[in-house]
This record gives structure tokens, C-alpha cells and sequence, in this order.
């Protein structure tokens, strides 16, 4: 910690270190000066864009910390320039008159932020293409949010697609009739997302989840504010949150490999029969846990669905159907996969190869845009 008392020369290292063992907002909090004097000289605005979604990544990051986001944003010193939900400038007409002044008109406000550029981007929702290419089916004001967006992606020195429907198009994208993809990648594939769509070319950094934990959002943002390289995996997710199963540390892992797997609801064992798709999610929810600090899904007796998942939530469907009963292990029985299943989830790097087995990302595309 002294290193961080230090402000300026804050080390990375001892950033992720400090960082993992406490909830991002006790971090930011006891710690503020000295990760706010090692991000002072940057002054980034943050700008938070919300397309096609259902405000729930908004309402994860207010009510999941303490202090909440906008108390842990002040203490880094980031300012929130633009929300549509949370700012003072609410619309266009006060009192019946159109307001022409950034002081009362959203729409003025968000011109002169992005005509300043050099602002942090936080995109929730999906952008929606459609009709017709039109991307009408997500307005806001009388402008498509797919124009929005690419407005004021050039304009960012970085961008952080927040939530699953940002990072991957999530449940928009699987209405299909919306067109709609994640801002860097359309389910698995980066050539079908948003930015390789509209010849947009800047950094992103998918922080998926439905909604994602707000210690996610807070932890990245200071690690990119403090200037580090964010080391994310082949699907964009920072490596320090989305780097092992849900399956590895779930508090019901016991039971599974004692094969104690529950048939009915409440009844204390393993979920996998319910329906847990924990081998096939990659997050840290058992030892982070949510609402600071306090449980997760599977912990409370609810299966995981996955829903930090490219594939969220098309391959993961229905959520309390068995992996095996959907036929997705192929032709291995009930019991031969869950064997599988333990013996890749002992040996950790298995479980990426059971992930491939389960979800078919034979598709899958490589950073090059080429099929694996
Ligand atoms: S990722 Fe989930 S919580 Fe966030 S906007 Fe989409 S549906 Fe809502
Ligand atoms: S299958 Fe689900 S409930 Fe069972 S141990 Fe794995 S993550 Fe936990």
C-alpha cells in the first residue's frame, strides 16, 4: 500500500495486487489520493452512452458498491460528463421553449464533449442496426443511437463496452430482427461488431455481465486511468476478472465433485442438474461475490447462466435445462460428461477445451479476423 500512498509511482503490479484483495469501491475509497494522484495530469471526462439495453448495468453500478459508483467516481477524480439517466441536462425544450444552451440542452452538451474529444467512452447496450441499416430501431432524441455512437467513438482515448449487450449484443442481439451487435464484437466475432462494421478503429475494452459487477467497471477504469495496459483475453475481457471459472471456486464445488448434485431447488448441493452452465462461465464472481462483497448467484442457490459469455444468452438457453440434456456434449451420456467435466475442471486449463466442446466456437474467429 505505501507504493500507492505514493501516488505518481503507483506500480501496476501493486495496483492489481491491492486491487484484487479488497471490492473496487473500498479500494478507490481508502486509497483515493494516492490513485487519484497518479491519474491527476490525465483530467478525463467520462462519457456514458446507453443504447439498446435495459438500464440494468446502470442500476448494477449505483446499488452494487459502497460507496457507489458516482461517490467512487469523485474520488478518482473522473468526472461524469454525459449519462442520459443521471445527468442535470435532462432535454431539449424547458418550459416549452427549445433551450439552447449546454447548461439545460443534453443534445448541446454531448456536441461540445465530443467536439473536445479526449474522453474515456462507457457504452452500454447494444447498437442496433436496424431496419434496413437505418439503426432506427434505437433512438435517442431524433437520432439513431448507432450514429451516436459513432459520433463519438473517434473522439475517445478509450472505449469500455459495459455489460454483455455492449461487449457482444447480449439478449438485443439475440432478436434477431434488431440487427443488433456488441461495440467490438457481435457474439464471438470481432468482424461482426460495431466498430470493424462502421470502419471505427480505437481500443476496447468489454466489461460483459447482465448486468457486470460494478467492481469491474471502477477497477478498469482506474487501471486505465493510472495508464496501464489492460491485459485482456481473446474476447477483450480484462484478464484479472474474467481469467478463471465460475466452476473452479464455486462455494458448491464440494458437492459437485462428491457427484451431490441437487434435483429440486433449496435442497444445499451443487446446481449442475438445475441447469449451472459455472464450467462454461469465466468470472470471478465466487471470490469477489456481489453487492459488496456479499453473495452470487450460485452461493444463493441460483444456477449460473453465463452471462458473462459472448454466447450469452442464445447458448446457454434454457437456463435450467442440463448442458448435456441440450445435446451440446454431442453424443456423451449424463454421466461420461460430467466426468469429463471434473477431470477438465481439476486441471485448469481443461476447462477451456470442455468450454470449446460445450458451445461449439468452432466459428470462432482470431484476432486477425481468420477462423480457427
Ligand atoms: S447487459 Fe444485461 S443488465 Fe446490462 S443493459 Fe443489457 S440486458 Fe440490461
Ligand atoms: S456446476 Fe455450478 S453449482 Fe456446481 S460446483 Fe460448478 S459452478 Fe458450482
Amino acid at each position: 500500500m505505501d507504493d500507492l500512498k505514493n501516488g505518481p509511482n503507483m506500480t501496476r503490479r501493486a495496483f492489481l495486487a491491492a486491487a484484487a484483495a479488497v471490492g473496487a469501491a473500498a479500494f478507490l475509497y481508502s486509497n483515493a489520493p494516492g490513485v487519484a494522484a497518479a491519474i491527476e495530469k490525465s483530467g478525463k471526462r467520462l462519457l456514458w452512452l446507453r443504447g439498446s439495453g435495459c438500464g440494468g448495468c446502470t442500476a448494477s453500478m449505483l446499488s452494487g458498491g459502497n460507496p457507489e459508483v458516482l461517490t467512487a467516481l469523485n474520488k478518482i477524480k473522473l468526472e461524469l460528463a454525459y449519462h442520459d439517466g443521471l445527468m442535470g441536462q435532462q432535454g431539449v425544450f424547458v418550459d416549452g421553449s427549445p433551450a439552447g444552451d449546454s447548461g439545460h440542452n443534453s443534445n448541446i452538451r454531448l456536441d461540445e464533449l465530443v467536439d473536445e474529444g479526449g474522453y474515456v467512452l462507457v457504452v452500454e447496450g447494444a447498437i442496433p442496426n436496424g431496419p434496413e441499416g437505418s439503426g432506427r430501431y434505437c433512438m435517442s432524441g431524433a437520432t439513431p443511437f448507432k450514429q451516436i455512437f459513432m459520433n463519438a467513438a473517434p473522439g475517445a482515448s478509450c472505449i469500455i463496452a459495459l455489460g454483455t449487450c455492449a461487449s457482444y449484443g447480449g439478449i438485443s442481439r439475440s432478436l434477431k430482427v434488431a440487427d443488433a451487435t456488441g461495440v467490438s464484437f457481435s457474439g464471438t466475432s470481432r468482424m461482426e461488431g460495431a466498430m470493424a462494421r462502421y470502419g471505427l478503429n480505437n481500443n476496447v475494452i468489454n466489461v460483459p455481465g447482465c448486468p457486470p459487477n460494478p467492481d469491474w467497471l471502477l477497477l478498469t477504469l482506474a487501471d486505465v486511468l493510472s495508464g496501464a495496459d489492460v491485459e485482456v483475453d481473446a474476447y477483450g475481457r480484462p484478464k484479472a476478472f474474467f481469467g478463471s471459472a465460475v466452476h473452479e471456486s464455486c462455494p458448491r464445488r464440494g458437492a459437485f465433485d462428491r457427484a451431490l448434485r441437487d434435483d429440486g431447488f433449496s435442497e444445499g448441493n451443487c446446481l449442475y442438474n438445475l441447469g449451472c452452465k459455472g464450467t462454461l462461465a469465466f468470472a470471478d464472481c465466487p471470490t469477489r461475490r456481489w453487492n459488496d462483497g456479499g453473495s452470487m448467484c450460485t452461493q444463493s442457490g441460483g444456477p449460473c447462466v453465463a452471462c458473462v459469455e459472448p454466447s450469452f444468452p442464445d447458448a446457454f438457453m434454457p437456463f435450467f435445462s442440463k448442458v448435456e440434456s441440450r445435446g451440446i456434449l454431442g453424443d456423451v451420456d449424463v454421466d461420461t460428461g460430467a466426468k469429463i467435466i471434473i477431470g477438465a475442471t481439476v486441471i485448469g486449463a481443461g476447462i477451456h477445451a470442455v468450454k470449446r466442446l460445450a458451445i461449439g466456437e468452432s466459428g470462432r474467429e482470431d484476432e486477425k479476423g481468420g477462423k480457427r
